[in-house]
């Protein structure tokens, strides 16, 4: 099954959100940045309303008084018995509550990961590690992990894998992971990278929601390329395939206009994967959207702000010292996405001949291609 196409139009809690946002702001739960929804709308709106009281942020909070008040609590019971029994009994629940947290330290920033799943072929340390390798990989591109701290809590879903995600406020994010995954399945998702690049990015009215998830889309590749966990030939065979999904359909009124599936994550990617290959292109790869987004997270652009557009685009530009991506933006809101995807895919030197992937590294932009991809020397000090 490939769950690409099991991807909704539009982030329903982020719509959601946006209907009742004061009032989920103040619950804590308020504008999930979620992008992979279950199939059963029942299950999903149960777990988004779940969230406001059992978000791994809440849970795992130092003014969360929960565990430490069952710990420091006089004695119920006046009998010396009793009252082992009761402090064994609080003991054991309290054990029982921690053990499936782990903290992993990625650069300066905390994860706090809470498993909620009994998987049968890999233990909680194995998943923490995972989690923790995710979190590395974002934060070798942005140079730091995006924000100072953030709950990761899995419960259980279907039967392997990871089977959907969601971002809450750029504090936590729930993965829906079934009993039987095992590490390779770990190491094939693509879910937990792209809600984790959800942090690196401010929010923005809804109608703007497609520059996130477009972000997400687009990054969640590289990412995984950059660290060998991808080859370059799967990258381009799925954007071969799935970028064309982002094309205006008939009637379209561009990107901030038109709502569907196809626009909000393709159309996205498009958009991206064209400010990119113009920055590349423009300064022989020595400029990317990669110093143009880590000067949206250095000044404070990260998932805990919402930012208007304006604020955005001004912020970008000045991140890369031009105005691409204020430019692509102002030609991809409001009017039909004009790309020419096949001219620019044989530009970067990549086609399909019959089903397999090929490279031509005699194109105008095949260095722009492979500078996409490539891995740093320094991965601390690279701006590409
Ligand atoms: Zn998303």
């Amino acid at each position: 099954m490939d769950i690409l196409l099991h991807m909704q139009a539009i982030c329903k809690p982020t719509r959601v959100a946006m209907l009742t946002g004061s009032l989920l702001f103040a619950l804590g739960i308020a504008r999930c940045s979620s992008s992979f929804e279950p199939s059963d709308n029942a299950t999903h709106r149960g777990s988004h309303r779940a969230s406001g009281s059992v978000a791994p942020a809440a849970q795992a909070s130092p003014s969360s008084s929960t565990a430490s008040s069952d710990a420091t609590a006089p004695p119920q019971r006046s009998t010396p018995t009793s009252d082992r029994a009761q402090v064994s009994n609080n003991e054991l629940h309290a054990l029982a509550k921690q053990a499936g947290r782990l903290e992993r330290r990625v650069g300066e920033t905390t994860l706090r990961i809470e498993v909620r799943v009994e998987t049968q072929h890999i233990s909680r340390d194995q998943i923490a590690n995972w989690v923790a390798a995710v979190g590395g990989a974002v934060a070798a591109y942005y140079g730091a992990f995006p924000v100072p701290d953030l709950g990761v809590e899995l419960v259980e879903r279907g039967r392997a894998g990871v089977v959907f995600g969601q971002a809450f406020e750029g504090r936590s994010i729930r993965l829906y992971v079934g009993p039987e995954t095992t590490l390779p399945d770990l190491r094939d998702d693509w879910i937990l990278v792209h809600e984790m690049l959800h942090m690196g990015f401010p929010f923005l009215d809804e109608r703007h929601a497609w520059m996130r998830e477009g972000l997400s889309t687009y990054l969640e590749p590289i990412i995984r390329a950059r660290e060998g966990w991808l080859t370059d030939e799967q990258v381009w065979r799925r954007w071969l395939a799935r970028m064309p999904y982002g094309l205006p359909a008939a009637g379209d009124r561009g990107l901030d206009r038109t709502k569907s599936w196809g626009n909000t994550y393709w159309g996205g990617a498009i958009f991206w994967l064209l400010v990119d290959v113009e920055l590349r292109r423009e300064s022989a790869n020595e400029r990317s959207i990669r110093p143009l987004l880590r000067h949206l997270v250095d000044t404070g652009g990260n998932a805990r702000v919402t930012w208007p557009i304006e604020r955005v685009c001004r912020g970008a530009d000045a991140g890369v010292g031009q105005p691409t991506f204020s430019r692509w933006y102002q030609q991809v809101a409001r009017q039909p996405l004009a790309v020419d995807l096949p001219r620019l895919f044989a530009r970067l030197g990549v086609g399909l001949a019959g089903d397999e992937v090929v490279f031509d590294d005699a194109a105008p932009l095949a260095h722009v291609r492979r500078a996409i991809t490539r891995p740093d020397a320094n991965r601390a000090s690279s701006n590409r």
